[in-house]
């Protein structure tokens, strides 16, 4: 038979490609090897399949792929027993590349090979991202075919003659060109193949097996095959254990904790899509980041950077998602227009919701030892989800200080009779910190209220969700208030006292407040029970999301960051220790007070002269001078009146300990006033 030897030119129609898949696919040479080892694994399928019906007869005896480097000879060699090919389908499938439109779409996507390969359907050519030449040596399954040799250079020229081989199938043959050694070392080969060929479905041998003989390890003359054909989730649930999911996730976190519970995902209709999901018991954020969800397209790794394709919240599971629906080729930007992605992201939210629901109505107790764990999915996706929060409503839990958990239905009529206030408003009561708010929590339970705890990271999101979506609900922490009015039933009875009695007290006790950087208090007064604490203190609860909302967002909310913490310092005027107290101040001060609140008097009856002289006369300098001088005077005295009653203070250690009682059921009492407040107990015992 007379050797026919075919030259030509490999079939671009715009640019050479070479340049191109040198120069602009740099950083993702590595996928070369998956690219090669699919097709490989593919005519082998497709071997498979013609055999199943009848259309090839032969025997198909071992189809192992095999993958091999020749550290000398800078070889790196893929060969499979697939369907081979015809000189016409080289002709067809390697030498004719569409490439139409090529320049402008090698601009816009330069720096996303898999966008470039998968466009141009160039899995094959990317051999030359790491090689200065390559060849295929390939006999096709046909009975008779003739086994043909191609090899190329890196240039549009090829060489495409009649050779001899004696297998059926494939064998590739990369040159590894200078740069790219690295892909001619053993471990770096192997650990690509466990990225990318773990889970094919054709055993891929790579070297052979080692065994430990005399201290020493040597190689057998078993294959050594790197990836399993039928991993977990190509496989039927009902064929699977428990442990088989733990067992897998282990495998692919090899250093986490046990997941809480899978998902395992079959659709086919209207895509294709398996996988199984993963809730993970989350120890700390690392785990979070390293840990991804890892994106299969017919068990060919693909990405684990899963974002456009899961919804965010669903992208802190983890495990495996296998779609060949998924355009994985594509570039990132344009997944997220693509119509199938969101049919399967929509898909996987509702069976991550099902599942929830499912594992809530057949096991609550289960459940709900999981959820501090879960909690985090489930804000997460009710946050960003309508369609999730609809779905989650029904298995969402809120937990109480003492551990209870309730569904919001079970909430609400938990509180419903004793946690209206007098506008019909429901008042969710929270905590979110049994520790530090230890004396606000029972106090409201002393009113058999019921406090929850609401500690997550997105806690405070969740109470702004849940304000806007049940009606007439409204979520107050329970140091906000003193306890009679975080739920106000009534309106707060007036307090009796003049204004000459408030100022004094708020003096008194303005006076022993500690002074803390960035905190501010404010003294005001209420009337309680004569059984409540004399002091309290409390923060509003808008100006503590305020600085809460601040701290997470930055941004215009920086300025709120930036303000002190404000405080109030609420006066319990009927406690008969403030009584006594004032009534004290009043006596004790009273002879060196008269002189200084005469001339106050005097004071303020000269600045309402001055104030009307202003008015009437607009331009009279000589009344604006009045008028500031008053004013002056007024405050000087304000202040010695002031200083009057510090002095009063001062003498008094009863002041300081109610201030500091206050401080220290706050959590606020710490250091040298803490040392100073044990001291001074000790001598007031
Ligand atoms: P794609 O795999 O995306 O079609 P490739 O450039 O990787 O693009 O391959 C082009 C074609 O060459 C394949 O569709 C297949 O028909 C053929 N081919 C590639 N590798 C092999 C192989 N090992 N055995 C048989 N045919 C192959």
């Amino acid at each position: 038979m007379k050797e026919q030897t075919k030259k030509g030119s490999i079939g671009v129609t715009s640019e050479n490609i070479f340049p191109v898949i040198k120069k602009f696919l740099y950083s993702d040479h590595e996928i070369f090897l998956r690219e090669l080892v699919s097709n490989a694994v593919d005519a082998t399928q497709k071997l498979k399949t013609l055999s199943s019906v009848g259309e090839f007869k032969g025997e198909l005896g071992d189809l192992t792929v095999r993958v091999s480097v020749d550290k000398k000879k800078k070889t790196l060699r893929i060969s499979d027993r697939g369907i081979g090919m015809t000189s016409e389908e080289i002709e067809r499938y390697i030498n004719q590349i569409a490439f139409s439109g090529a320049e402008e779409f090698v601009e816009k996507y330069k720096n996303d090979a898999q966008a470039i390969i998968g466009h141009f359907g160039l899995g094959f050519y990317s051999s030359f991202m790491v090689a200065k030449k390559v060849e295929i040596f390939t006999r096709s399954y046909r009975e008779g075919a003739q086994a043909m040799h191609w090899s190329c250079q890196g240039d549009p020229e090829f060489v495409l003659e009649e050779t001899t081989k004696e297998d059926r199938g494939t064998e590739i043959v990369l040159h590894i060109d200078d740069e790219n050694v690295e892909f001619l070392e053993e471990s770096r080969i192997s650990g690509l193949l466990r990225k990318y060929c773990r889970y094919l479905p054709v055993e891929i041998a790579f070297g052979k097996k080692k065994e430990w003989k005399d201290g020493k390890e040597e190689e057998t003359d078993e294959d050594l095959i790197v990836n399993e054909t039928q991993p977990l989730w190509t496989r039927k649930p009902a064929d699977l254990k428990e442990e088989d999911y733990d067992t897998f996730y282990r495998e692919l976190y090899p250093m986490s904790e046990d997941p809480l519970f899978h998902i395992h995902l079959n659709v086919d209709y209207p895509f294709n899509l398996t996988g199984v999901l993963y809730f993970p018991r989350i120890k700390n954020t690392i785990d979070l980041q390293r840990n991804k969800i890892q994106l299969y397209c017919n068990q060919v790794f693909v990405t684990d950077s899963v974002e456009n394709i899961v919804p965010d919240y669903l992208s802190l599971l983890h495990g495996v998602i296998d779609s060949p629906d998924i355009p994985l080729n594509v570039s990132r930007s344009y997944l997220q227009s693509d119509g199938n992605v969101k049919k399967i992201s929509g898909h996987i939210t509702k069976k991550v919701a099902d599942r929830l629901h499912e594992i809530f109505k057949q096991d609550r107790p289960s459940f709900e030892g999981k959820w501090d764990d879960l909690k985090i999915f489930v804000q997460y996706g009710m946050l960003s989800d309508e369609k999730f929060y609809e779905r989650a409503e029904k298995f969402a839990l809120l937990k109480n200080v003492d551990g209870k958990y309730f569904t919001l239905e079970e909430y609400k009529t938990l509180v419903g009779e004793n946690q209206k206030d007098k506008n019909g408003d429901l008042i969710y009561l929270y905590a979110t910190d049994t520790e530090a708010q230890y004396s606000y929590i029972e106090s409201a339970k002393e009113k058999a209220y019921d406090v929850l705890l609401m500690n997550g990271q997105l806690d405070v999101h969740a109470i702004s969700q849940l304000e806007q979506k049940l009606e007439k609900v409204r979520f107050v922490r329970v140091d906000s208030e003193t306890v009679d009015k975080l739920i106000q039933k009534q309106e707060a009875k007036a307090v009796e006292l003049s204004e000459e009695q408030r100022n004094a007290l708020t003096a008194i006790f303005e006076s022993q407040l500690p002074s803390m950087e960035k905190t501010n208090f404010i003294v005001s007064f209420e009337h309680l029970s004569p059984s409540a604490n004399p002091l309290f203190i409390t923060r509003s609860e808008f100006m503590r999301r305020m600085k809460e909302m601040s701290a997470m967002q930055g941004g215009m909310m920086a300025f709120y960051g930036e303000m002190p913490d404000s405080y109030n310092l609420v006066v319990n005027t009927t406690h008969p220790l403030v009584e006594r107290l004032l009534k004290q101040a009043e006596s004790d001060c009273a002879a060196d007070l008269r002189p200084i609140q005469e001339e106050r008097a005097a004071a303020e009856e000269e600045r309402s002269t001055a104030e009307k002289a202003a008015k009437d006369a607009k331009d009279d300098t000589a009344s604006k001078e009045a008028l500031e001088a008053a004013k002056q005077k007024i405050d000087e005295l304000r202040n010695r009146e002031k200083e009057r009653y510090k002095a009063f203070a001062e003498t008094n250690p009863q002041v300081r300990q109610l201030v500091d009682l206050a401080l220290l059921a706050n959590n606020m009492l710490t250091g040298e006033a803490l040392a100073k407040f044990v001291k001074r107990s000790v001598e007031l015992l």
